[in-house]
């Protein structure tokens, strides 16, 4: 496996491989979990060359957010990614990315400003600018993220359609602990209290889940049902729970198939996200 440190060595790399290459990305920020190499296989599953990248990105962290604590672990990163058959992971310097006198950044009007992007100022700026790099340096192919980050994914996807980039985007089901809890780095910031009030989040999204299969199709019944549960919860403090168009993030007043619940909380310091997703058989899924 190859460890590209700039851009010219990503650069050089990339040339190599040629025009159209059969490559898959996964863009990552590192400390990888079962996850990330969810996302891995899947490339590694039908792309002939997968590359990874290691970036803990600075633009899309608010002033008071958790970018000096958020877990670095680059070495051990590297060697799951190597005996997960990655060919290469490009892990640059925030000076390589960023260049002295950047001044060029990726808004996507209306979306980035809904879910996580309301409590985040300028978080999905970040994302859209820093994965608009990426997709235009390492060209690939495919592209893969997780269901984990909805809105992340309706970011992306509006991204890379507006900006005609010749790549597929593949979304993958969300990975979680034995207990339900979503796989994320920062459950490793988490108190052994925060990480068991964590797993209120999968519980408010199963109980929406065994409403939904009830019969239950008002969005703010099952979100009220959901905040019920969270409330439940005092080591959580609820940032948001919704309903709304997986596409647009627009609030849904029914759950029909496209529909998304999304939920943010923060355990202590951390803030951590969950999702259910009604997929195109009206199946609930989480
Ligand atoms: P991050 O390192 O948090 O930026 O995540 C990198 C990619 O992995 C994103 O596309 C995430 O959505 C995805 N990802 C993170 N956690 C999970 C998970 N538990 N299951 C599936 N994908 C995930």
């Amino acid at each position: 496996m190859q460890l590209l440190r700039d851009i010219a060595q990503l650069r050089a790399w990339r040339a190599a491989l040629g025009e159209r290459p059969d490559l898959g990305f996964v863009p990552t920020m590192g400390a990888l979990h079962a996850g990330h190499l969810s996302l891995v296989e899947a490339s590694r599953a039908r792309d002939a060359v997968t590359a990874a990248s290691i970036f803990v990105n600075p633009t899309q962290f608010g002033p008071n957010e958790d970018f000096d604590r958020y877990p670095r672990t680059l070495e051990q990163d590297c060697a799951r990614l190597e005996r997960a058959g990655v060919a290469a992971v490009f892990a640059p310097e925030a000076a390589a990315m960023y260049p002295s006198g950047d001044a060029t950044r990726i808004e996507v009007e209306g979306l980035s400003a809904r879910l996580d992007g309301a409590s985040r100022p300028g978080h999905f700026r970040g994302v859209a600018t820093v994965v608009a790099k990426l997709l235009h340096l390492v060209a690939p192919a495919r592209a893969y993220f997780g269901q984990k980050d909805a809105a992340q994914v309706a970011v992306l996807r509006r991204m890379a359609h507006d900006l005609f980039l010749p790549v597929e985007t593949v979304v993958c089901p969300i990975v979680r602990e034995p207990d339900g809890v979503a796989m994320s780095s920062r459950n490793q910031l988490l108190s052994p209290a925060g990480r068991a009030a964590a797993r209120a989040l999968p519980r408010a999204l199963r109980a929406m889940g065994a409403a939904y299969a009830a019969g239950e199709r008002g969005a703010a019944a099952l979100v009220a049902l959901g905040e019920a549960e969270i409330a439940r919860e005092p080591g959580l403090r609820l940032d948001f729970l919704r309903a709304v168009d997986g596409e647009t993030l627009l609030p849904v007043d029914a759950a029909r198939p496209g529909a998304l619940f999304a939920v943010a909380a923060f355990a202590g310091a951390t803030r951590l996200i969950d999702n259910a997703h009604l997929d195109a058989a009206g199946q609930w899924r989480m």
